[in-house]
């Protein structure tokens, strides 16, 4: 298998000029790509280049799961559900019924959150066959599996979309933003998980990363296209017709055992009170946006350069 890259340009600005954060070698099966990550000269988006082509980011969440950090996520418990509570009472306050769509579900951890909490007629579109399939038997929900593009998703029916972790692995995000507009009611909800790149460059570059041993970056470039801070967040969803209503810490991924599990808990609620006190955010970027009464700026198609 021969994995193949490509270079792009700035999604959000369309710019061309960058300064480099860092290159890694992401290896697979004997074939060996040099992979980047830039910074955008004009609006400072961070995001991979050159990076994997579709086609062979595919072919990466296709081989051994081993391959992909994302799949280090892909598992139920209950102690995966609760990680969903705050969000889904936040949801509810704002929407509290009506239709919700999970884009990018995976094995339909918050899907079967959101199907349980019963405000929502809840459904998922995950392309990944046999993670969609997992999605069915965890949340009674219809699945697509497909991308959203292929959907059939009646335009203007949904309250609330989710994508969860799923933005950064997009290889045209403001397209799908756009996508996602058109399927949401005026008024409905979009809420959004990404990593922060902020604290993931802190981990990586930091004093204590000598004690990390790992082969890979946090940022993880053979998965994640885009690297997003507060601000280029925010300003990719304004730009593509999407009013911000709050940003929290998004609760820690589930992982390890159970010292492990109280470790990040206790992490996560020191971070939350620093982000509350100081506006300094240093976990995942959690954002509520809402479908603006504005029309979103005209589209910004970047073909490969
Ligand atoms: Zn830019």
């Amino acid at each position: 298998m021969q994995l193949q890259t490509e270079r792009v340009s700035c999604n959000s600005c369309g710019a061309s000029g960058y300064q480099k954060v860092t290159s890694e070698v992401y290896e697979l099966d004997g074939s060996q790509v040099s992979l980047g990550v830039v910074r955008c000269d004009r609006c400072k988006l961070v995001y991979t280049n050159p990076r994997l082509t579709q086609d062979s980011t595919f072919l990466v969440y296709k081989e051994d799961t081993n391959h992909t950090i994302s799949s280090n996520y892909c598992w139920s418990g209950d102690h995966s559900q609760a990680r969903f509570t705050p969000l889904i009472r936040r949801l509810q306050e704002l929407s509290p019924t009506g239709k919700l769509l999970d884009v990018g579900c995976g094995s339909g951890d918050f899907l079967r959150a959101a199907s349980q909490s019963g405000s929502w007629d809840s459904a998922g579109v995950e392309p990944v066959e046999i993670a969609a399939e997992s999605a069915r038997s965890a949340s009674d929900a219809v699945v697509h599996a497909c991308v959203l593009e292929k959907a059939p998703i009646s335009p203007s029916s949904m309250d609330i979309v989710t994508m969860l972790g799923v933005l950064e692995h997009l290889h045209d995000p403001a397209d799908t933003l756009s996508t996602v507009r058109q399927l949401l009611k005026p008024s409905g909800l979009l809420a959004i998980y990404v990593p922060n790149f902020n604290y993931l460059r802190i981990k990586d570059t930091g004093p204590l990363c000598f004690l990390r041993r790992r082969r890979w970056s946090d940022l993880h470039p053979q998965e994640h296209q885009f690297h997003f801070t507060i601000n280029t967040l925010h300003a990719l969803l304004q730009k593509n017709g999407f009013d911000v209503l709050r940003t929290d810490v998004g609760q820690p991924f589930a992982v390890g055992n159970t010292v492990v599990r109280n470790l990040k808990r206790g992490f996560h609620i020191g971070v939350q009170a620093l982000w509350r006190q100081t506006g300094v955010h240093l976990g995942g970027l959690e954002v509520i946006a809402r479908v603006s009464k504005q029309p979103a700026a005209l589209p910004c198609h970047i073909p490969a350069a």
